[in-house]
């Protein structure tokens, strides 16, 4: 719950220090960038508080993260970049905070891991037998 606090107040604490003059304004284009967690509507199941959002739902992977940072610098785009990193920030945060990790580590790899322990285990295996057979 402290989680989805932060994600309405740190945008208000940026709007608050560099956008004064037009800080609701700012507030609230940052507040709207929340949308990226429609997201989720295609995983299954939609929330899960042991999967990190980094690096799973379509939007939250590093590709898209980069077009967010870039849009930082550009003056028309900068209040949604800035909505959006923040928004990532605090998403690779709370992975940390909850599963010890910046980011979701990928199926694949995971199933590559697996298979590399069977593999050891495979060889092993067939070691013991030839020390066996000498
Ligand atoms: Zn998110």
């Amino acid at each position: 719950m402290f989680h989805i606090f932060l994600h309405f107040i740190v945008p208000g604490v940026v709007a608050g220090l560099f956008f004064r003059k037009r800080f609701w304004f700012a507030y609230l284009i940052m507040i709207v960038t929340m949308v990226v967690d429609m997201d989720h509507l295609l995983a299954n199941p939609i929330y899960d508080p042991n999967r990190c959002s980094i690096g799973f739902h379509p939007l939250h992977t590093i590709i898209p993260i980069v077009f967010y940072f870039v849009a930082c610098f550009i003056p028309k785009t900068r209040l949604i970049g800035l909505g959006l990193i923040i928004h990532m920030a605090l998403d690779s945060i709370d992975c940390q905070v909850t599963n010890g990790v910046w980011y979701h580590i990928t199926i694949p790899s995971a199933i590559s891991l697996e298979k590399s322990i069977s593999l050891s285990r495979y060889y092993h295996t067939n070691l013991t037998y030839e020390v066996s057979l000498s």
